[in-house]
């Protein structure tokens, strides 16, 4: 019963909804600040839960620590993240319904450590037998082979994971995890082929390079040496002081033979991350015409060789570009930089190709063929909004990502209270905040979102480029209130912008987009005859992931939803540093106070009768020291005592709602006073 009603602690607040009724940022800040500074790095909006990078190791996560938040009351313990983990758990099992933990947050805010922490919580806490810890090794074992193959370092994050990961757990009916299953979205290919300075190519290549065994490295022809791979030295710093390759190399060689990957699966995965380092190393020339050439073939022949592919129509189709005549196919030569180019692009779909390849694996490894009814538990681990000095088309898909999820959270959030006004017979009431569905429909809806220009304008190759694109935008969203562009600036008194940008304002604030790139990087085309060479062809990028977004959306809507919001304490990942303009930015583009809003926009605070009577019996001679009737009843007596004003509070079937939480605090005062 401590807790949420003794709310407002010695360490600031740990519930932000009972912050005084019109919180400010500022009042925001300064509450997560002082927690921040007595290593709380947890704080609640509600069921949500900030967490606050610490940048050090804190004692809290320890199997005694999992003991002592295992089925306790939400509010009864200070905010952690196993108290999180177990409620969901202990509400799916007694509800017997599907929940999701969305994990969002800048790069480096620890998102990746918090979904860690509660698949470590389940695999200690759930109950186990023998049989099922086979599963429960292989879904904390997929974590170190996906981050192998889907983190890197980045100038943020040593350890950045480069996708997003939705991971289902899944529940038998006595709450053992039975199974596993991951969707990946957004894979960011393009660091395969590019790495800016300070950052390094994703972990798997270095792993091999350096800890691979000798025979291993032969047969892949590979060298015991980074700085020999052009794909790898790019950033500068293939060794990190942060990261042991060796080690990790030896981690994910283990974690392979437990997921059920068998020798032949290793050879071939391996071979695919051999082929597209060698494949880095292919160079061309200008011949006397100008058009590419190999300057040399020995890596193209190590390709060809580890890939299966034959080595003619390899080099054909890194050099030249089949265009169908009336009756025939001609070839048409690239210049070099087509020809890198195109390089460029085979290496990275190959690299696309195998970890999807690879999540299957681990997906069949999980998965769990018995069909008895089961629950799940689906884990979240997601960028937050992203928003740089130039924000291109990766921000652009991250952001609306972003807005949807937010638009799902309105729609639970909303949903929920709904529900529960109904179930506790309470009228509806209207509830102020800013609903974010136009800036869903902006980005995609039919015809004349800016997906579907997109789409269109990539439909017209030769003629359309990122400025014709623009242009079509600013016909269609001329009248957008949630639209701006430099011709727009003026006619809606923005700040002016410049002529290759346009600017969305996202729920969470404005973000300013640079098209450059955004047909390329939309189309990502392969040149056709590569395709042929048995590689995908892959569709237009960002309505393919609209359309894993919308799948993802209809996933999470049928479940019940829960939050972490992970935020960057500074930029030095310095332990004990609270850079105040940093969080407040964070606050600001992961939708805090307006998550708040929502969550306070209806009823800020609800308790059950029967708890509320039993705090607060002491401050009405009627109820002290028992009240003897109806505990609803008791409660009505209590706050009438107390002077709540009728429009203050209504009284459901089992709990009271109290409108502002100065209400509340008003009466904790009393009753801390008495
Ligand atoms: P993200 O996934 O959000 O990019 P990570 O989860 O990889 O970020 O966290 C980045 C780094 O921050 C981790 O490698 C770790 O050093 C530190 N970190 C994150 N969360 C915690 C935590 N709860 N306690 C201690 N250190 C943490
Ligand atoms: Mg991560």
């Amino acid at each position: 019963m401590e807790g949420a009603l003794t709310a407002r602690d010695r360490v600031g607040i740990q519930d932000f909804v009972l912050l005084d009724a019109h919180t400010s940022e500022t009042a925001f800040l300064d509450n997560l600040k002082k927690r921040f500074s007595e290593d709380l790095i947890y704080t609640y909006i509600g069921t949500l839960l900030v967490s606050v990078n610490p940048y050090k190791e804190l004692d809290i996560y320890s199997e005694k620590q999992m003991d002592i938040y295992m089925g306790v009351n939400f509010f009864e313990l200070p905010p952690h993240i196993f108290a999180l983990a177990d409620n969901a758990y202990h509400t799916m099992l007694t509800e017997a319904n599907n929940h999701f933990i969305l994990i969002s947050g800048e790069s480096g805010a620890g998102k990746t450590e918090a979904s860690k922490k509660i698949l470590q919580y389940y695999a200690v806490s759930c109950p186990s037998t023998t049989l099922l810890d086979n599963v429960r090794d292989r879904m904390l074992l997929s974590n170190p082979v996906l981050e192998a193959f889907g983190n890197s370092k980045t100038l943020k994050n040593d350890n950045s994971s480069r996708f997003g990961k939705y991971m289902d757990i899944q529940f038998d009916i006595q709450g053992d995890a039975v199974g596993g299953h991951i969707l990946s979205y957004l894979l960011e290919k393009s660091r395969v082929v590019h790495q800016n300075h300070g950052e390094r190519n994703f972990h798997i290549f270095y792993q091999l390079v350096k800890g691979g065994e000798e025979d291993l490295l032969h047969q892949l022809g590979l060298e015991r040496n980074c700085q020999h791979y052009s794909y790898l030295v790019q950033g500068e710093c293939a060794n990190v002081t942060s990261i042991n390759d060796k080690n990790d190399w030896k981690t994910v060689r283990n974690a392979l033979s437990v997921i059920d990957f068998d020798e032949s699966d290793i050879q071939h995965l391996l071979g695919v991350i051999a082929s597209v380092l060698h494949l880095g190393n292919v160079q061309f020339e200008p011949d006397s015409k100008g058009y590419a050439t190999l300057s040399n073939s020995a890596e193209l022949l190590w390709v060809s060789t580890l890939l299966g592919v034959n080595v003619q129509v390899l080099q054909e189709g890194l050099t030249s570009r089949k265009i169908e005549a009336k009756t025939d196919e001609v070839l048409s030569p690239f210049t070099t930089d087509h020809a890198v180019y195109a390089r460029d692009a085979l290496a990275k779909a190959i690299y696309g190709r195998t970890f999807t390849w690879l999540v299957n694996k681990i997906n069949d490894s999980m998965g769990n063929k018995d069909s008895s009814r089961k629950t799940v538990i689906g884990l979240l681990d997601i960028y937050g909004f992203e928003v740089f000095s130039v924000n291109g088309f990766e921000q652009f898909c991250i952001n609306y990502c972003n807005e949807k999820l937010q638009q799902l959270f309105i729609q639970l959030t909303l949903k929920s209270e709904q529900e529960e006004y109904e179930a506790e017979s309470i009228g509806w009431e209207p509830v102020q905040f800013f609903n974010n569905k136009i800036i869903c429909d902006l980005v995609e809806e039919k015809h004349r979102g800016i997906i579907s220009v997109l789409d269109e304008e990539c439909l017209r190759p030769g003629e359309a480029t990122d400025l014709t694109f623009l242009e079509r935008l600013e016909e269609k969203l001329d009248s957008h209130p949630h639209f701006v562009t430099h011709k727009l600036a003026d006619k809606k008194t923005r700040k002016t912008l410049e002529r290759g940008d346009f600017r969305l304002l996202h729920y969470a604030g404005e973000v300013t987009y640079c098209v450059v790139g955004f047909l390329d990087k939309n189309n990502d085309l392969l040149y056709r005859n590569i395709k042929d060479v048995s590689l995908q062809v892959s569709t237009h990028v960002a309505s393919q992931f609209k359309s894993s977004l919308l799948g993802l959306t209809d996933i999470l809507m049928s479940k019940e939803p829960w939050y972490v919001r992970c935020l960057k304490s500074n930029e030095s990942k310095q332990p004990g540093q609270f850079d105040n303009v940093l969080v407040q930015h964070q606050v600001k583009y992961l939708g805090l106070m307006e998550h708040l809003r929502v969550r306070r926009a209806g009823f800020a605070y609800r308790c059950r009768y029967d708890v509320f009577l039993q705090r607060y019996k002491p401050l009405c001679p009627a109820t002290w020291p028992y009240w003897r009737g109806v505990a609803a009843e008791g409660v009505e007596v209590l706050v009438q005592h107390l002077g709540y004003l009728p429009d203050e509070y209504k009284m459901g079937r089992t709990k009271i709602f109290i409108r502002h939480p100065r209400t509340l605090f008003a009466t904790e005062d009393a009753f801390e006073a008495c």
